[in-house]
């Protein structure tokens, strides 16, 4: 059996750091903010070598609370890729902003730069950078982008903890940034969690006040906000994983490289391809395969588990019909039906990717065994 993800074997390589954690937690009634929350957040910047970390609720929470951070004028145009996860876009809408759907690069997966450029318009205000499967986007583009009609990036750095472009960790780039740290992704806590990154003080103390009820002394209202704090437990939890993360993000890799090497000749799958200014993360390794289900159904019956990020692209999705994207000739509107996740993560060992190789190779016959 190999598993697709595996958190109860990660737990029991730091059971008991992660048991004495909840335990200071729960002695201290540390729940909602205090030192375990100001201790992470400390901790986070500097691994993503940025002045501002702001936990938060999840990470859709933390995409919201940017994008409303910055302010825009309702109704602007916020560009976002069309293969990612709803969040991405669903921050944009509940902003009273308009999504705008921009394709995505065939070989690394995350936005276009060519295609951002046809979408720009006077109301344009904000592109949504996804590091889709842990891929820095071009960040220097998206500056240059920036820079020449007066947008804002947000980093969506959800799938991309510790992702480096030209040597610069994600999450430290663009205007601001969005963590999750939902327990599948990279750095997981134990339920919901998120974080906002950002090198501008403003934009740091808008958003903490934005996830506090627009306050930052007790009863100091200053605007309406909302609830959205990351808690002592999460934030402890995460404490211990994050020491953990450059390990398991070095695992993730080896794993990565043992399928490009390993599956470079197998001429009916498309494997993804990492560009040279890149420090990719893998949060997620996904191939295509015009035989995606029933290559699926062969490593299943393997008693492999694979995954499919994302089955729909957002344009074609039902919530997003009213945008008429859905039809557009978009690399990603067409080949959502060939994408196919691989098993990745620190719980892999060589064996486990052998067999994955091994069974991949069977499926397409004889002259790959
Ligand atoms: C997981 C994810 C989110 C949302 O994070 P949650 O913590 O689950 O709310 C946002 N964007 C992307 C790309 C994601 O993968």
């Amino acid at each position: 059996m190999v598993k697709f993800l595996d958190l109860a074997a990660q737990y029991e390589t730091i059971k008991n750091e992660i048991d004495t954690a909840i335990r200071d937690v729960i002695t201290k009634s540390a729940f909602i903010g205090g030192e375990y929350v100001a201790k992470f957040e400390q901790e986070f910047s500097d691994y993503c070598n940025v002045l501002h970390c702001v936990g938060v609720g999840n990470g859709t929470d933390a995409l919201e609370i940017a994008i409303e951070a910055l302010e825009l004028e309702h109704g602007s145009e916020i560009i976002v890729p069309a293969n990612s996860f709803i969040a991405s876009s669903e921050a944009v809408t509940r902003n009273g902003h308009k999504i705008v759907f921009a394709d995505c690069d065939a070989q690394s997966y995350v936005i276009s730069i060519e295609d951002i450029k046809k979408r720009i318009t006077s109301k344009t205000k904000a592109i949504i950078a996804v590091h889709l499967y842990g891929h820095p986007c071009d960040m220097d583009a998206l500056k240059e982008l920036a820079n020449l009609h007066g947008l804002y990036i947000i980093e969506d750095c959800a799938q991309a903890h510790g992702a480096e472009y030209k040597g610069q960790k994600i999450g430290s780039i663009g205007d601001i940034a969005a963590f999750s740290f939902y327990p599948g992704k990279n750095l997981g806590a134990y339920g919901d969690a998120g974080a906002i990154t950002t090198n501008n003080a403003e934009l740091a103390r808008k958003s903490r006040m934005i996830a506090n009820h627009g306050r930052i002394g007790k009863y100091d209202h200053e605007f309406e906000g909302r609830n959205s704090r990351l808690d002592g437990l999460q934030a402890a939890i995460l404490s211990v994983k994050l020491k953990y993360l450059p390990e398991w993000t070095d695992k993730r890799i080896i794993a990565a490289e043992y399928y490009l090497s390993n599956l470079n000749n197998v001429e009916q799958i498309t494997l993804p391809v990492r560009h040279e200014w890149a420090k990719q993360v893998y949060h997620l390794f996904v191939i295509r395969c015009t035989e995606r289900d029933d290559l699926a159904k062969h490593l299943a019956n393997q008693g492999i588990q694979t995954g499919v990020h994302y089955p729909i692209s957002l344009p074609k999705l039902k919530a997003y019909e009213y945008a008429k994207q859905a039809n557009e000739e978009l690399f990603s509107n067409r080949v959502d039906a060939t994408l196919l996740s691989l098993p990745i993560g620190e719980h892999l060992n060589i064996h486990d990717l052998e067999i994955i190789t091994k069974s991949i190779k069977e499926y397409f016959g004889s002259k790959y065994m």
